[in-house]
């Protein structure tokens, strides 16, 4: 989810704009002469981190060449592994100063291409800057380096009953920096928030190698709310290198519960009906019929393979809670026609049942290749939509899984298509451009939590007009005049402007 993501409604210009599928997505020229100065880049470079932070041959580069959007890669020119926020400055000093692109890296999971350099771009990943650097149970905050992973604050603090609270599927290895970067969210966040509700300060360095604290160890702070802007900004902004972020104390229990649907519409229209009855467990997550038989496949959970639809809905609190939410959830399913009901019984069975749901990309992986979308649309409109999305890929011939945060409103179609086939790639292409269409024509959005990156960059004026993108670029701008920051990403690269 990207705080880029504001306006829900199509662009009045998107028709002109917007004409066909986004396909082949195009990357800038390198600049001829930063790459005619690469060694003298690299020796300036030496200078400012240790050898061992100092990536330089193609073989290592290789590994920095792309992120998950894998049908993208660019060789970078070279890549800085600093591990300190001062070397982080002086890298982006002297990058400023050479006027040499910065394109920062956390773990590389990036889905929407985010993290793919350019080859006249310098990769500066913070995967040494992993520390948890205190943990305050009192005021219930953590302060960590942006390399930490996410499931790391959680492992540093759960033996004292506390979590941090979003949860990417990606969770063991991507890095706070990037959960922050793309303002990442997860199947916990329908009760507890996405990044944004979860950061309360960070630690940033500027392109000219300014080193800032913004937000602090409390709610909220005096001035413009720098630290909203700064989540969700996709590394154009600065590269954060420390975070201050909440804990929570886990609740007494927790129970995820399995419901089949007959029709996907069916568990659309169910997951609306809770939504409208004013009810938000911890967790509702959708899978439809090709996505449970993957993921079943894969985890053993116990997941119906007799339903076209399920439901996962975790609710949480005492027993007395947990059976009281759960007895409104269990009346507005059946209400929906529900087939199958099925309980978590032990810590054993919860954990196959979230594997499974964590695991989907990957199991998916194991069957096709896939692209993975991610759009956001008012959870009302779920039933009309997961009908509209299986008729456009079918259009093109193609498959789909769905996989999603229902509660949320935030869907992750997987489309499915043969890597080796350039056509059938360019279809699935286009079947996932329509689909963040039609997120916008029904009043949601281009992105969830996976960002804009180089993906959905090309399809940002269908949902902005002039007016929002030009406001935009120039808050952008202000940071970053000459648009070295991650400069290929989130913003079309026709008419930018000035701060
Ligand atoms: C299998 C799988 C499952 C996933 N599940 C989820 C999910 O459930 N929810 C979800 O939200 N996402 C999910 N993702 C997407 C991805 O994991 C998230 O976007 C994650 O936050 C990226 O973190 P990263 O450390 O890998 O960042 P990267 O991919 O390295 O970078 C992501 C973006 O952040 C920027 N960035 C990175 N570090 C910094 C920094 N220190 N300062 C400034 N900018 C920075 C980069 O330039 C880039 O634009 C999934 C990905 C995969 C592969």
């Amino acid at each position: 989810m990207s705080y880029f993501s504001g306006r829900r409604r199509p662009s009045p210009d998107r028709a002109a704009v917007v004409s066909g599928p986004v396909s082949a997505i195009a990357f800038p020229a390198p600049d001829a002469s930063i790459l005619f100065h690469r060694e003298a880049i690299l020796a300036g470079l030496s200078a400012l981190v240790p050898p061992s932070s100092l990536v330089t041959s193609e073989d290592e580069r290789r590994a920095f060449e792309t992120d998950a959007l894998t049908a993208y890669r660019r060789l970078p020119l070279a890549v800085v592994l600093p591990q300190t926020t001062d070397q982080v400055s002086a890298v982006l000093k002297f990058c400023h100063e050479q006027k040499v692109k910065i394109v920062p890296r956390g773990a590389g999971t990036s889905l929407s291409g985010g993290a793919i350099p350019q080859e006249d771009a310098i990769v500066v990943g913070l995967s040494k800057m992993n520390r948890i650097l205190a943990i305050d149970y009192v005021n219930r905050t953590a302060r960590v380096e942006a390399g930490v992973t996410n499931l790391a604050i959680t492992e540093a603090v759960s033996e004292e009953g506390f979590f941090y609270a979003p949860d990417p599927s990606s969770q063991l290895a991507c890095t706070i920096g990037g959960n922050i970067g793309m303002n990442s969210g997860g199947a916990h966040c329908l009760k507890y928030g996405v990044t944004t509700n979860n950061v309360l300060g960070v630690r940033i360095v500027l392109i000219d190698g300014t080193i800032l604290d913004v937000g602090g160890d409390h709610l909220d702070s005096g001035g413009l709310d720098l630290l909203g802007l700064i989540v969700g900004s996709e590394g154009q902004l600065g590269m954060v290198t420390e975070a201050t972020v909440r804990i929570l104390r886990a609740a007494e229990g927790a129970r995820p519960v399995l419901f089949g649907f007959p029709t996907s519409e069916a568990a659309g229209a169910a997951v609306a009906a809770i939504i409208g009855a004013g009810i938000i467990p911890v967790a509702m997550e959708f899978m439809d019929k090709p996505a449970i038989e993957i993921c079943e496949a894969f985890a053993h959970a116990g997941y119906p393979l007799d339903v076209e639809a399920m439901l996962i809905i975790e609710v949480e609190g005492s027993d007395a809670e947990m059976d009281a939410e759960l007895a409104r959830i269990i009346d507005i399913a059946r209400q929906h026609g529900v087939k199958t009901i099925r309980e978590s019984r032990s810590a054993m069975e919860t954990a196959a049942i979230w594997k499974g749901r964590k695991s989907a990309f990957g199991a998916t992986g194991r069957v096709a290749d896939y692209i993975c979308m991610d759009g956001t649309i008012p959870t009302g409109q779920l039933p009309k939509v997961l009908q509209r999305m299986s008729e456009i890929v079918a259009g093109y011939g193609l498959r789909v899984a769905n996989v999603f945060h229902a509660g949320d409103g935030n869907l992750h179609p997987l489309v499915l298509y043969n890597c080796n086939d350039p056509q059938e790639q360019a279809k699935a292409e286009a079947a996932g451009a329509d689909i963040l269409k039609l997120c916008v024509e029904v009043g949601g959005c281009l992105t969830g939590e996976h960002g804009v990156g180089i993906e959905k960059r090309d399809l940002m004026r269908f949902q902005f007009d002039t007016a929002d993108l030009d406001q935009q670029m120039r808050v952008r701008a202000v940071f970053d005049p000459d648009w070295l920051l991650n400069p290929a990403k989130v913003f079309p690269l026709e008419g930018r402007v000035a701060a």
